[in-house]
């Protein structure tokens, strides 16, 4: 009888990518997945291990878990971010019963695992790291769907103080061009016309002579591609070389998610983020001028050790200056292991906290909505992604260039083709307008 898997997946758009790498492995070896989780013999929680109330809410999930089975046995097993961030910690916490744990450069192993986990009743942990593993010969198992999440890159040889990245998921290490550029071409031939390539740093992407400039140059010429997008790049690694592709490519979208963290010097200096504000609103700059229409998003940390009332307002600054058509705005939490957890004592009260994220989040909700209203009137070029309902009332959905979600009306097309649509409507999250038929 094969064992019945139901995966849960948690965090960053890797993670789903992983989530589909964990799905192919397993089901290549004989495993099936279950409709849920009274369905399943094995549950396993892919996790992020980012923030801490992501870890939390692993744990939260597993008491729920158990409580929903009311004692039907079955395994568990962590895997991702958490597995290497916890270790063994997690196998000795004996409230939540945990089976096996998983790193993420271990998930070959993981049909043996389990197997001997069932086989042998014992409890079975491997976190171990890599210089190496890509999974580059392994098809992610993809739902159907516009995007399809390419991993280009894996790791992080950054080492922001505040990052768990280079712990959890080891050092940098690129797949070969011309592997990522099969994957691509038979991604277009089963009907994705967007791919998104990700990595932890990934315009540190490199083959040999190859940078990341050319694996997008490279992957435009792919017929069936009509889209290409990639996050998340470090403001350090933007070389004119791939300013210049991102500026002449129609295929590659003018956005650039720029994770900002924090506009004052000394602490990005204390993040070890390797710019200054100054660099950073330069590269800004040059982005916004060598690329019409770019649209910027970001992510800060608020809160970080030390941080002042008169620090806080750099970053309020560089928000007004590049006006970032969205932001991930957090509040600083301290990650176990990180450099900053020993250096630095967590020392920014919690209702300071509270007040500057909240005071961001204003300030982004004003930003974002101007920038979107400034779209009214103007015709966009849409991807078509799904239907959905409006009002009662059935509509499309797709994304703009720029990545704001855009909203209109049913008419002669289908999930996957781009439409013009002229915006009459906008709030700070989306856009709404007509399909606007050239020879009307
Ligand atoms: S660049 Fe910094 S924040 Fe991003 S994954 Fe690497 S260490 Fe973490």
């Amino acid at each position: 009888m094969k064992k019945k898997i139901f995966l849960c997946t948690y965090g960053c758009q890797m993670n789903e990518y992983d989530s589909e790498l964990i799905e192919s492995i397993l089901t290549a070896d004989g495993f099936v997945l279950a409709a849920d989780i009274q369905d399943a013999d094995i549950i396993l929680l892919n996790t992020c291990a980012v923030r801490n109330n992501a870890e939390r809410k692993v744990f939260n999930h597993i008491d729920d878990i158990r409580h929903e089975l009311q004692g039907k046995p079955v395994y568990i097993g962590i895997l991702g971010c958490v597995a290497t961030h916890l270790k063994e910690q997690i196998i000795k916490n004996k409230k939540r019963k945990i089976d096996f744990v998983v790193g993420p450069d271990s998930y070959r192993q993981l049909p043996d695992i389990i197997r001997k986990v069932i086989k042998e009743n014992e409890k079975i942990f491997d976190v171990s790291l890599t210089t190496k593993e890509n999974y580059e010969d392994i098809t992610p198992t993809r739902k159907e769907g516009i995007n399809a999440w390419v991993a280009v890159m894996r790791g992080c040889d950054n080492f922001c103080t505040f990052c768990v990245v280079p712990y959890t998921r080891g050092r940098e290490r690129s797949r070969p061009m011309e592997n990522i550029l099969d994957e691509v071409r038979s991604l277009a031939a089963k009907g994705h016309p967007q791919v998104t390539f990700l990595g932890q740093n990934v315009n540190s992407y490199h083959d040999n002579q190859f940078d990341f400039a050319d694996l997008l140059e490279a992957t435009s010429a792919i017929e069936g591609i009509k889209r290409i997008r990639f996050m998340s790049p470090h403001p350090k690694d933007y070389l004119e070389k791939l300013i210049n592709v991102v500026a002449n490519n129609p295929k590659i979208c003018k956005h650039i998610h720029l994770p900002l963290q924090a506009g004052n010097d000394r602490i990005l200096q204390l993040m070890n983020r390797g710019y200054t504000k100054a660099d950073y609103l330069s590269l800004v700059d040059k982005l916004y001028s060598h690329i019409p229409g770019l649209t910027l998003t970001t992510d800060i940390i608020v809160g970080f050790p030390t941080e002042t009332d008169a620090d806080f307002l750099d970053t309020v600054e560089v928000m007004e200056k590049v006006r970032f058509a969205s932001a991930f705005i957090f509040k600083y939490s301290e990650r176990k292991g990180t450099i900053a957890a020993k250096k630095y004592p967590d020392d920014v009260p919690e209702e300071k906290k509270t007040e500057r994220i909240m005071k961001l989040n204003d300030l982004q909700k004003r930003i974002s909505f101007e920038k979107n209203r400034s779209w009214i009137g103007k015709t966009l070029p849409v991807l078509v992604e799904s239907e959905t309902i409006a009002k009662g009332a059935t509509q499309f959905q797709g994304r703009s260039d720029g990545y704001v979600t855009v909203v209109f009306p049913p008419g002669n097309y289908k999930a996957g083709d781009i439409v013009n649509v002229t915006i009459q409507e906008a709030s700070s999250h989306w856009l709404k307008g007509i399909h606007h038929t050239p020879d009307a």
